[in-house]
């Protein structure tokens, strides 16, 4: 090994160190239908797990996973195209396209694989040419970031759900030859508000973009009995390709993309993080099969999480904490300063709740927050016990 770069590695440690940056994985522990965690023998209530419907620990996720595992084994063995597409893996995507609406889908390893790995495909010159224009939201998940500068084409972004701004762009650059994308979530995931998804799809229609739309924080929550919001009727159809997680409200591990046909092939035959990625085995498969049984039927939970949303923000409100524009169950406490967040993180972990610190690069120059995740499982009696936290 090259002793210069280990001692540049320390040195760039040591900045982070001296920065008050440097990260360090803490264990613990699920307790309680995962709503809770131990940590150092001490039980904290969650508000920063994105386990949005308590389906993380739920039973008909744990016995479909075990039965499928006990049925098909724990390791898909090889990637799809070779012999790891098990029949599991075709009834799920059916099953995925039904769900989101669309003519096909396409299960992925992990939402930021999936990203990265998809808009790449996308990008590649022999179909997107080799002056692509691509419009991203300023906060569109750093995945889809890195997904652009991998393909190595131009992003233009654009202010974050700014679509004064992206028309602006767009107009800008209407003359320029190459296919044109938008990119952008549907639910920001730091920030809990929406894009404007009619708006959007007016925009892409009149400039002939393609659309993607990161679904990871709306799927199981939002939309039509969870479906997201791009199963919406008023845009049914409009976007390109919507992609999503299962890590999240679903409760397990893994992303899907749903999409045309022609596009799902074109994946199969060109996405290099889909070809050379071993399959999703199948216990999470089974987590996923059943939580999307379950999904649709939770209205009662997700009018819930509804509620503690509302409750949260009207609560941050009195006590003059920002909460930004979020309209979900994603709540941000924005306090501004680094510390001021850690401290704020530290003080509730004394009172037995765990809200982390968010702080940039995560999140830009003074927009450091507590990024408070709702569940459905939380009690109302664990949402007093974070807003008491709270209170000034
Ligand atoms: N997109 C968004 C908007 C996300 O918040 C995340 C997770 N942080 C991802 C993609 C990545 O998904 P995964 O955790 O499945 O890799």
């Amino acid at each position: 090994m090259d002793t210069a770069f280990l001692d540049r590695l320390d040195a760039r440690l040591a900045e982070l160190d001296d920065a008050g940056r440097r990260r360090s994985l803490r264990p613990l522990r699920p307790v309680d239908g995962a709503m809770a965690v131990e940590r150092d023998g001490r039980r904290l209530v969650n508000f920063s797990s994105n386990d949005y419907l308590g389906l993380a620990c739920h039973p008909a996720l744990i016995d479909r996973a075990a039965a499928w595992a006990a049925e098909w084994g724990v390791g898909a063995t090889a990637s799809r195209l070779v012999c790891g597409s098990f029949e599991l893996h075709a009834v799920l995507e059916a099953k995925l396209a039904a769900f989101k609406g669309t003519e096909a889908a396409l299960i992925l390893n992990s939402g930021f694989q999936a990203n990265e790995a998809v808009l790449s495909a996308l990008l590649l010159p022999e179909v997107a040419g080799t002056a692509p224009l691509v419009f991203a939201d300023r906060l569109a998940h750093a995945s889809m970031h890195e997904g652009l500068k991998a393909a190595g084409v131009r992003q233009i972004r654009f202010r974050h759900n700014d679509l004064q701004h992206l028309a602006d762009l767009l107009e800008k650059h209407a003359g320029e030859p190459g296919p044109r994308f938008i990119v952008t979530e549907t639910v920001f995931s730091m920030d809990g508000d929406r894009a404007d998804l009619p708006a959007l799809c007016d925009l892409a229609e009149r400039f002939g973009c393609f659309l993607y739309v990161d679904e990871a924080h709306a799927t199981g929550v939002l939309g039509p009995q969870g479906r997201g919001l791009a199963a919406d009727p008023a845009v049914k159809g409009r976007i390109d390709l919507v992609m999503g997680t299962f890590g999240k409200a679903l409760g397990g591990f893994g992303a899907y993309v749903a999409c045309s046909a022609r596009l799902r092939d074109w994946l199969v035959n060109r996405c290099a993080g889909f070809i050379y990625s071993t399959a999703l085995p199948p216990p999470v498969l089974g987590a996923i099969d059943a939580a999307l049984d379950l999904v649709p039927t939770l209205e009662a939970e997700r009018a819930r999480l509804t509620a503690h949303g509302g409750r949260v923000r009207a609560a941050l409100a009195d006590y003059g904490i920002d909460t930004g524009a979020s309209t979900t169950q994603i709540v941000p406490a924005v306090l501004g300063d680094e510390r001021a967040a850690l401290a704020a993180a530290a003080r509730l972990e004394e009172a037995g709740l765990l809200a982390v610190a968010i702080r940039p690069p995560t999140v830009p120059a003074g927009g450091s927050r507590l990024r408070l995740a709702l569940s459905a499982a939380h009690t109302d009696a664990g949402i007093d016990r974070l807003l008491e936290a709270l209170a000034p």
